[in-house]
């Protein structure tokens, strides 16, 4: 696998001189993401205008087996675009554009490089709505989105963005351009392409377009806040909730270090004197919304809650949102190294989860605060610690290993939405068993014979498996 002279000959000739960049200063930009550890410098950064010149680039790395890593914003949270194994970075920033909003079949279709909260904003203003809100949309990109299938706060009852993925557009490893789907609400024309390619990590190929479903602004929205004395009383709360049949839009948990942290860069006056809250949404017509909260007040008082406080305006529950989503920047501020795993579980089982969790801190002695979508079983157990103490990130490694092995044991999963990538990849055998890997490595390389496509990613390298299984 090798960039040389002759290709960045040819790759200035496809995108542009001023677009394909070999400086050292250049590729050491993205030589990361928002994932510690696993920086690794490309050979250079390309960033194409359009799809033609897409599949010409990959044309090129494919003739010289040179790795191809597609980069949206680079907040995955699972190195899932740091350059292991070097090659190009493809950058989409000449590729952001919005290109239709279809009012009558409720759809729109964007440029892999647009910003989800840009489309969100877009489409709001006239009525409509997109669901899927990952923390990060002021900054990532719907490819990114769509790639790692990224889930939100409104994924409790809207579902994750694969839920909303109608059609792509695709430059396979070969160079080959590829439609998938369409505006349409039924399509059983052959495989289902387009969710493969969903939460394929840029495993499988390029994304250059996509058309996304939306749907009509619910009517209105209410937000309360449940406070808890006892951690496990949250968990079981939202069980609860659920097995009373309302599917709220949001049920998020914050245990009380996240609280503190987020209380402390927020400044919203958030309680920090109680174990957990649950910040509840529910939206929909206004009499559906207030017989929801009522019922949702009384099960989490009857699961001993010690207090619940509904927002009384739109500036209030915005407030508590925004604080919710700011629980990961929060607690970055803490410690040099942030890292931040999303176990995720059946929501039956979130209390054992939490329990589990507290408990696997406490024995390896690592700083670990949780919160995360509770409604959907999602927990972001998030440790606070320093890369550079290396006995400390082996007993983080640890815990993490055994966070996953407990959370596989009640029926979960080792990632619920921030992907596999490099982090999680020696795990993902314990979750799909050997047969599970070959079915999945079967299908990589049918697409993508010659290992171009963010090699490493998903597919554990055995040295590193070896490192994290043997501990
Ligand atoms: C503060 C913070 C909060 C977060 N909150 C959430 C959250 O609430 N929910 C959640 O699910 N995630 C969350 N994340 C993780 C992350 O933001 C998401 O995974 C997001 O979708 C990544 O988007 P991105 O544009 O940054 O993509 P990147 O990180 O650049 O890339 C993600 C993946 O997509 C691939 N890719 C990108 N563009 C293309 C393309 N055009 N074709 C093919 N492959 C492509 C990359 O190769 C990579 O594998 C959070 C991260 C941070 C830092």
């Amino acid at each position: 696998m090798m960039y040389s002279q002759e290709v960045k000959t040819k790759l200035m000739a496809i995108a542009g001189p001023e677009n394909v960049d070999d400086s050292k200063a250049g590729r050491l930009v993205y030589s990361y993401d928002a994932t510690p550890n696993f920086q690794s410098m490309p050979d250079a950064v390309v960033a194409p205008r359009n799809t033609k010149e897409v599949s010409e680039i990959v044309k090129v790395c494919s003739e010289h087996q040179v790795p191809i890593v597609p980069r949206g914003s680079g907040t995955n949270l699972c190195a899932g675009t740091c350059p292991t194994e070097g090659g190009i970075v493809l950058l989409f920033k000449h590729m952001n554009q919005i290109l239709e909003i279809d009012e009558e079949n409720l759809t729109v279709t964007v440029q892999p490089g647009v910003v989800t909260l840009d489309m969100i904003h877009a489409v709001e203003k006239i009525g409509l709505f997109y669901p899927p809100d990952p923390s990060s949309m002021k900054i990532s990109t719907i490819a990114g989105n769509i790639n790692e299938n990224s889930g939100g706060l409104r994924g409790l009852k809207y579902g994750v963005t694969r839920d909303y993925v109608l059609a792509l557009e695709i430059v396979l490893p070969n160079g080959d351009i590829i439609k998938t789907g369409g505006k349409l609400a039924k399509d059983v024309a052959g495989y289902d392409l387009t969710r493969l390619f969903v939460g394929s990590e840029g495993t499988l190929g390029v994304i250059t377009e996509a058309t996304l479903k939306l749907i009509p602004m619910p009517e209105t929205k209410q937000t309360m806040l449940a406070l808890y004395q006892d951690l496990e009383a949250a968990a079981r709360s939202v069980s609860k909730i659920i097995a009373n049949k309302i599917i709220p839009t949001t049920l998020e948990f914050l245990d009380q270090p996240t609280l503190k942290v987020v209380e402390d860069f927020a400044q919203i006056g958030l309680p920090t004197d109680v174990q957990a809250v649950l910040l509840i949404e529910q939206d929909g017509p206004a009499e559906v919304v207030a017989r929801d909260m009522e019922k949702m007040a009384e099960v989490c008082k009857s699961e001993m809650a010690i207090s619940v406080q509904v927002a009384q305006t739109e500036i209030e529950a915005d407030a508590l949102r925004t604080a919710r989503r700011s629980a990961l920047s929060a607690l970055a501020r803490l410690k040099p190294t942030t890292i931040l795993e999303d176990a995720t579980v059946p929501r039956s089982e979130i209390a054992k989860m939490v329990r589990a969790i507290n408990e696997i801190a406490v024995k390896h002695n690592v700083n670990i605060c949780t919160f995360g979508h509770a409604g959907d079983g999602n927990l972001h157990p998030t440790c606070l610690t320093d890369a550079r103490d290396h006995e400390e990130m082996e007993r983080v490694e640890e815990a993490f290993a055994e966070i996953f092995a407990k959370a596989i044991d009640l029926g979960g999963t080792i990632t619920g939405e921030h992907g596999v990538g490099v982090m999680k990849a020696p795990y993902l055998e314990w979750k799909l068993g050997a047969e599970g890997i070959n079915a999945m490595k079967a299908i990589k390389h049918s697409f993508d014979p010659k290992n171009i496509m963010n090699p490493g990613k998903m597919f554990a390298k055995e040295s590193r498996k070896r490192m994290v299984i043997s501990k």
